[in-house]
């Protein structure tokens, strides 16, 4: 398929729900991509945080094919060995903790919220209520649309779930008045990622904490994004000197495998009893096989580490090339996840023009790009990639009204 039938039929047959930029990727390997056409590109987003261990990692890619050529599926009514294992990797990893795998970043944060509310309600209590933070993201289903911190996306699909409060974020006196005793959950991300790459103050995260412990409610921390190596630690909560009560993650975790993973601490995980929660595919033999050999991957090669060493390099070399740039106010990151914030809303065509000249990063919000590149992303390649998005932002700020 030429790539502009491909674009006419994706036109035709399926929703248009994407505003999608005007490439068609075919190949993947390592930090770099390659479209219909042939043209090469340094990938700076890992299909938004996902692909931590670059495209088609050798060793992902063999544990997938050992798996799906002996076991495929046989669902939840039956144990698998790659799942447990799985479940015992995080809990490792974390050092506390019992997992529930799911598909997706929102189906972790639906179990979360569920196991919230049936935990909340222990002692005879009724803590239904969840508070969540402005400007943050959490999902597209009903409930985590709700959790979803951004009154503009809730509007066309109102009504939603009504029991979500939203403060500011590092506003803590908002914070202690929206918790009170029919609080269930406080759920929010350490670093907002689609929220523009925006870190919490540990302030604001020990008073989250310290509201939590005095009111009775679980602290749910949404790492869908930053977690499993991004910001140069294995969990971005790590940053911080404090503990959640649930864990969420997905995106990075089966590097392009559907899996999310909810993981609680024992207490609050024994809430839930058999048949409070359940998933058809959740927790596959494939997805896990994937999972478990990413983090063995992210392990054996040092990638948090590299994580935390590349992402200096990469804020450090962006702050450098961009310093005579007026039109740059900031450039932010913790790790592997940046943003580069502009005065003015011209994110998008800084996207196209990164993307004419090899660089694959996006416009997080209107006015802030994103680059998140694969973990294992070296000096060089971070080199390249700032001297491109640099030249870039000079092309759109020389154009008339730019
Ligand atoms: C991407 C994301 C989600 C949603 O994940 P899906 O897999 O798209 O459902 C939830 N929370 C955060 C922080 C995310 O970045």
């Amino acid at each position: 398929m030429s790539f502009e039938e491909l674009v006419a039929t994706e036109h035709a047959y399926h929703m248009n729900v994407y505003g999608r930029q005007p490439v068609a990727f075919v190949r993947g390997e390592g930090v770099r991509l390659w479209d219909t056409e042939g043209r090469e590109y340094l990938d700076f987003l890992s299909g938004i945080a996902v692909v931590s261990v670059g495209h088609s990692h050798p060793k992902v890619v063999e544990a997938v094919r050992d798996q799906i050529g002996r076991l495929t599926h046989v669902s939840n009514l039956y144990y698998t060995e790659p799942q447990v294992l799985l479940a015992q990797r995080l809990h490792d990893l974390l050092g506390w903790g019992k997992v529930f795998f799911a598909n997706s970043g929102a189906e972790a944060n639906e179990c979360a919220l569920k196991l919230a509310r049936r935990w909340g309600r222990r002692d005879g209590a009724e803590r239904t209520g969840v508070v969540a933070v402005l400007g943050s993201f959490h999902g597209r289903t009903f409930t985590t649309l709700a959790a979803t911190g951004q009154p503009a996306k809730h509007a066309p699909f109102a009504p939603l779930p009504g029991w979500f409060r939203y403060v500011e974020l590092d506003d803590i006196a908002a914070l202690d008045r929206a918790i009170d005793d029919g609080t269930s959950a406080v759920l929010l991300e350490v670093i907002q990622g689609e929220g523009g790459v925006r870190a919490s103050s540990p302030e604001f995260i020990g008073a989250a904490r310290r509201l939590c412990n005095e009111r009775a409610a679980a602290l749910v921390f949404d790492e869908v994004q930053t977690g499993l190596g991004r910001t140069g630690r294995w969990f971005g909560f790590q940053h911080y000197d404090v503990l959640p009560d649930i864990v969420t993650l997905a995106k990075a975790l089966g590097a392009g495998l559907p899996i999310g993973a909810c993981v609680a601490r024992e207490e609050v995980a024994d809430a839930f009893k058999p048949g409070d929660h359940a998933t058809t595919f959740g927790g596959g033999p494939v997805v896990c096989a994937a999972a478990l050999a990413v983090l063995e991957v992210i392990e054996q090669e040092d990638l948090v580490q590299n994580a935390e060493r590349m992402g200096t390099h990469l804020v450090e070399g962006l702050q450098k090339a961009t310093a005579s740039d007026p039109g740059v106010t900031e450039v932010r990151g913790t790790g592997l996840l940046c943003a580069v914030q502009l005065d003015g809303d011209r994110a998008a065509d800084v996207v196209t023009a990164a993307r004419d000249r090899g660089l694959i990063v996006n416009n997080v919000t209107p006015s802030a790009i994103r680059l998140a590149p694969p973990l294992t992303v070296t000096e060089v390649e971070i080199e390249r990639a700032v001297a491109l998005l640099a030249d870039a932002l000079a092309a759109v700020r020389e154009r008339p009204g730019g």
